[in-house]
Parts: C-alpha cells; sequence; structure tokens
C-alpha cells in the first residue's frame, strides 16, 4: 500500500509503498477515506517536540474510512461499515479512561494512530481497538475526518464553558480559524450567550458573522480597545475560549475575562500570562482544553449527519501531502486540509 511517510525530523513526507498491515485481534484494518492535517502534525514533522518514537513514521490522528478486515473478537464493526476514528486513544483500563477521558490518559501516551503508531496519511491503517470506532452513515468523510480532532477539541471547550453561559452573558472566541469556526457554531447551538469573535483576518471575521457570531472585531487595529469599552467586554466576559494561545491572544483574553469567569487555552501558541491574585478578576477560572473524549466525538458526528454543523475543507491527494504540509505552513489552506488517499 502507498503511505506518506516521515523518514526523519525535518524531511519532507515521501510517497512510499509499504506492506499492507494484518489486523491482529481485537484490532481492525481500515481503508483510509480522508484524513485531516492539522498543525500538531507540522510540530511532530519538526521534532517540536521531539516526541515520535521512531521512523519511519505515518502521521495522521483524524482519520476517517471504511473497515476493510477485523481480527479477531471484533464485534461491534463489519467489513464495509463507513467510521470515524476516535484519535486520543488511551490504555482504556485506567480510571481515567474508565471514565470516558482517554483524551486524558497518563497510562498509556503517545501510542495513538499518527502520534506513535501508523496513522492516516495512507491507503490503510489499523486501528488498535474497536472502541475507537464511531459509525458515521451517509457522512462525507471528507467533511468527517477533520471532525475527530479540530471538530472536537472545540466541541470540548464550549462544553466545558457552558456553565459559564447563562442568558445575557457574553462569550468571546479569539482566532477564528478551523477551531475558531467550529467554537462560534457550538456557541451558537448550545448557549444563549452574545457571541463575539475576534480576528485580524476580514475573511475570517466574515465566516464568523455567516457561522452565528453576533459580533466581530479585529485585536489587532488601533480602535480595538475603544471598541471593547463600547461593547462592554473589557472585563465583562463570562468565557473566553483562546484557540491561538499566544502572548498577544492571552493578554487579549484576560483584558475581556469577567470576574467569575472562565479563560479557556485551546491553542497552542505557547504563550503564557501573568497568575496572579491581583492581575486576574476575583474568582476567575484559567484552563486548558485536551482534545476531546470518545463520548463527545460521538456527540459531534451526530451533530454532523444531522447536518448542525458545517466544516470548511480543502482537499489534496495522498501524493500531494508534502504540498498539503507546505500549504498549511503557509497560511494558505482554507479551513481543514484533508488529504484522500
Ligand atoms: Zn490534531
Ligand atoms: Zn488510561
Amino acid at each position: 500500500m502507498r503511505a506518506a511517510v516521515l523518514n526523519g525530523y525535518g524531511e519532507l513526507l515521501s510517497i512510499t509503498d509499504i506492506a499492507r498491515p494484518v489486523p491482529a485481534a481485537g484490532e481492525v484494518l481500515i481503508k483510509v477515506t480522508a484524513a485531516g492535517l492539522c498543525h500538531t502534525d507540522l510540530h511532530l514533522i519538526d521534532g517540536d517536540p521531539a516526541i515520535l518514537p521512531g521512523f519511519p513514521a505515518v502521521l495522521g490522528h483524524e482519520t476517517a474510512g471504511v473497515v476493510e478486515e477485523i481480527g479477531a473478537g471484533v464485534v461491534s464493526v463489519a467489513v464495509g461499515d463507513a467510521v470515524a476514528v476516535f484519535g486520543a486513544q488511551g490504555c482504556g483500563s485506567c480510571p481515567t479512561c474508565l471514565a470516558g477521558l482517554e483524551n486524558m490518559c497518563s497510562v498509556q501516551v503517545l501510542s495513538m494512530n499518527g502520534i506513535g503508531i501508523a496513522g492516516g496519511f495512507a491507503e490503510y491503517m489499523i486501528v488498535p481497538a474497536e472502541r475507537h470506532l464511531v459509525p458515521m452513515g451517509e457522512l462525507d468523510p471528507v467533511k468527517a475526518a477533520g471532525l475527530t480532532d479540530a471538530g472536537l477539541t472545540p466541541y470540548r471547550a464550549v462544553q466545558r464553558a457552558l456553565a459559564h453561559l447563562e442568558p445575557g452573558s457574553t462569550a468571546v472566541a479569539i482566532g477564528l480559524g478551523g477551531l475558531g469556526q467550529f467554537g462560534i457554531q457550538y456557541l451558537n447551538l448550545l448557549s444563549d450567550a452574545r457571541i463575539v469573535g475576534l480576528d485580524p483576518d476580514p475573511a475570517k471575521r466574515a465566516r464568523a458573522l455567516e457561522l452565528g457570531a453576533d459580533l466581530v472585531l479585529d485585536p489587532t487595529s488601533a480602535d480595538f480597545g475603544e471598541a471593547t469599552a463600547e461593547h462592554d467586554l473589557a472585563g465583562g466576559c463570562a468565557a473566553v475560549l483562546d484557540f491561538v494561545g499566544n502572548d498577544a491572544s492571552l493578554a487579549t483574553a484576560r483584558s475581556l475575562l469577567a470576574a467569575r469567569g472562565m479563560l479557556n487555552i485551546v491553542g497552542l501558541g505557547g504563550g503564557s500570562t501573568e497568575l496572579s491574585f491581583f492581575t486576574m478578576p476575583p474568582e476567575s477560572v484559567v484552563t486548558t482544553t485536551n482534545w476531546g473524549s470518545a463520548p463527545e466525538m460521538a456527540e459531534v458526528i451526530a451533530l454532523a449527519r444531522e447536518g448542525r454543523i458545517e466544516s470548511t475543507v480543502t482537499v489534496y491527494s495522498l501524493d500531494d501531502a508534502q504540498v498539503a504540509v507546505d500549504d498549511l505552513r503557509a497560511g494558505r489552506v482554507d479551513g481543514r486540509a484533508v488529504i484522500v488517499p
């Protein structure tokens, strides 16, 4: 089978013929129908951090496919089923996993499809356990692949913010790219809050308005401070979802956060902000969101199957996997880059 193989940190993906794997007991072989390319993949390629257990590596942790072959003992899926693959795969048996939170398993880390074991940038992929598969019915796999991460992480972030978002409150999404666009949609579907989106890119702000934002602003414009006062945003936002996570976005987030509000750092921008009694609004909460759980992914897939969320995607062939990487690095991708083998 053909796969986009990474042979070392910093190298280009190389399209290579490798042996098609055979599922062992409990495993499932899927024929990949689509695999999303994530910013995390750029970090993995660059070795920043250098966490891959070895090379050659096949990346791709946002995968949709069709069951091709099942290992002994697999009962919940059958050959021909269309499935989305839950990517944040834990050990399945520790207390955290048993609570449905495999995305935070500390027993088995870096043994997930595309992050430690072979992923979806290939014609076929072994899924290590049937519990990681969510049936997706007639859902377009090209749209479904990204839901397993880009669509899932904002869902968990918004779910955790809902307790702060009574009617009349304000929620802010900072960064209106792929994840931020999902964040706006979930806030619109699940909360009664006023929804504000911040992004320097006018096209992304326009898209956020279409997806349900009530107000959009450019946080880099000279009159941003004036606008936040005019719209009662400064110190007035009950939930601030930072999909960027750099120093500048966190400074903005902190300036908007209300007393008893939640600042949720979702973006991996690597920024920091000062945390002290006097710099944070009274009784505010600062947290992060780490991917999402399998039950939450099933909910996201359900919303997509009902046609209640939209995904923007740019499609690449497997042969063009490196082009997709280059385009993502250069900021040329509209929505999610999806590789279709
Ligand atoms: Zn990812
Ligand atoms: Zn576990």
